[in-house]
């Protein structure tokens, strides 16, 4: 075990993972080639120098008296030092690109290679966002037709593409209602909106963000919103429903279009979460379901890749009722052909914009990505994707059937298999550590405790990129991890995971307590 210093420590006997951690001693902490990586301050020195650099001239001081009076205590390393540093972490990141990646909910499907060439062609990797709209014709043609791409696929007549991930994108979305609704008057009655207790949390805290007081509307045994709960809370107060298609259990809704009716008949908009529509492109067109706004993920459906704080991108279509209050920027083709950028709000053809969501435009490089997704794939490829996706989900749920338990019974699912706890009952084993336990066995969890509604949920989403072999694969390893627990080998998940190199960390507090800063330890007395 390595100490902050960077030097190796005697572990503690004593310490409670003792035993286990003993097992598995190594004098440097390393287990096997997977190595500890100390910070930069750590294996530096702010003594040395990674580069020889001549004396300065001698020269006269013009900053008046304000130039640093001590060093800035940079810790410098050589280069291999350097080089080692950053590739070890980048060797820490599990992704898509080591092996599957089952988190359901967030989609992480392979991003395609041929997305990452054209996303680094100088013409779109060097673009900047001030250049004038006569250099950029190539980028705006890009969004133009990547808009396209969107519209056709989703049935709507407009879409605002700035926002930089989904819950950015139901910003937008709540604010064009919002803007929708003071526009008719009634921006002070109109303050609800209904929120179910299956949604991603960034349903209600987008709503409660903008001001808005949000409704529960209750989970039903079958995993889907009914339209008798939502009448029962219509009103002349309710702005918006917020409804998640397919939802969160991995289920299509099947009463979205009379609870879209019921609630336009009520004066309020449907928002709906579109982070699942990756389940159903070039099935059914959300604009047919009377859906008024949607955010689509482009890094979730359209595989433009995410995790670890990258770039997203959250594109918001729009129904003919809320497009008028589609935020500036967007792109509008001139009379001559050319492609002009709407940058004003309040002028001409965003007279009711809303105003600017973002500094510029959104991301470039995932719209680059998207459309190079969308172009290779056509339309015939996009839907047999989605129709992959929901085909591997249902193998994975039909695969451990007869081990776990779905709480929605046996029915087939979309894009993504929910299984609750109650087949653990009685082990001393928990959804936590079946989650733990497939790392060990060099898998990343699934999703677990999300939906909210489910108890100990395991939500399973293999995506289509999965081949049979690796789904084949990790089936296996969920049957024996099940087995193992439902044989009482409780000792195989209590600590586990055994060869990570960190075990069982304190997640609440490393959310509620990060430690940002490096500071120097105290000198060894
Ligand atoms: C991923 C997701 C979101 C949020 O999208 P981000 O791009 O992560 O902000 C919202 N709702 C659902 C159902 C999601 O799966």
């Amino acid at each position: 075990m390595l100490s902050r210093q960077g030097r190796p420590t005697i572990p503690d006997a004593a310490a409670p993972d003792a035993a286990s951690a003993a097992e598995h001693h190594t004098f440097t902490g390393n287990r096997a080639l997977q190595q500890i990586e100390p910070l930069l301050f750590e294996i530096g020195s702010t003594e040395r120098c990674g580069v020889d650099l001549d004396e300065p001239a001698p020269f006269t001081a013009r900053l008046g008296g304000l130039e640093a009076a001590a060093p800035v205590d940079l810790p410098a390393l050589s280069e291999p030092e350097t080089m080692r540093h950053f590739v070890r972490l980048s060797q820490k990141n599990y992704g898509i690109d080591t092996g599957m990646f089952p988190l359901g909910s967030c989609t992480m499907k392979h991003n395609p290679r041929l997305n990452e060439r054209m996303a680094r062609l100088p013409g779109f990797a060097d673009v900047h966002p001030l250049q004038p709209v006569a250099t950029v014709q190539g980028a705006l043609a890009v969004m133009d037709q990547l808009a396209h791409w969107l519209l056709t696929l989703t049935g709507m007549p407009a879409v605002a593409l700035s926002p930089k991930a989904g819950a950015h994108g139901e910003l937008l979305g709540l604010m064009a209602i919002k803007a929708a609704i003071a526009a008719r008057g009634e921006g002070k009655t109109r303050d609800v909106v209904l929120v179910p207790e299956s949604a991603h949390g960034t349903n209600p805290a987008t709503a409660a963000l903008l001001g808005f007081r949000v409704k529960s509307v209750p989970a039903r045994a079958d995993g889907a919103v009914h339209l008798d709960d939502v009448a029962g809370l219509l009103g002349p107060d309710v702005a918006a429903i917020m409804l998640t298609n397919p939802n969160t259990c991995g289920l299509f809704e099947p009463q979205i279009v009379e609870i879209a009716a019921a609630l336009h008949a009520a004066g309020g908009y449907f928002y709906c979460d579109g982070a699942n529509f990756n389940a159903i492109v070039g099935k059914v067109r959300p604009g047919d379901l009377g859906v008024d706004a949607m955010h689509i993920n482009l890094h979730k459906t359209f595989s433009t890749p995410h995790g670890g704080g990258g770039p997203g991108a959250g594109p918001v279509v729009l129904s003919e009722r809320l497009a008028p209050f589609a935020p500036v920027p967007f792109v509008r083709k001139g009379a001559d052909g050319q492609l002009a950028l709407v940058e004003q709000a309040g002028e001409g053809s965003a007279a009711q914009a809303f105003g600017r969501l973002t500094a510029f435009h959104g991301q470039m490089g995932m719209y680059v990505r998207a459309l190079s997704f969308m172009l290779s794939h056509g339309g015939e490829g996009l839907r047999q994707a989605s129709e992959d996706a929901v085909l591997n989900a249902n193998y994975v749920r039909a695969s451990l059937a007869d081990l776990l338990t779905a709480p929605f019974g046996d029915r087939p699912c979309m894009h993504e298999a929910l299984f609750d706890d109650a087949w653990l009952k009685d082990t001393g084993v928990t959804t936590l550590d079946i989650a733990k336990a497939l790392i060990d066995e060099g898998f990343h969890p699934m999703t677990v405790y999300f939906p909210l509604v489910v108890h100990g949920a395991m939500l399973i989403e293999p995506t289509e990129s999965e081949s049979k072999v690796s789904l084949d694969l990790f089936i296996a390893a969920m049957r024996d991890l099940a087995m193992a627990a439902k044989r009482g080998d409780v000792a195989r998940f209590t600590g586990a995971p055994r060869h990570a190199p960190l075990r069982r960390l304190d997640e609440t507090r490393a959310a509620r307590q990060p430690v940002l800063r490096w500071t120097r330890p105290l000198p060894v007395a």
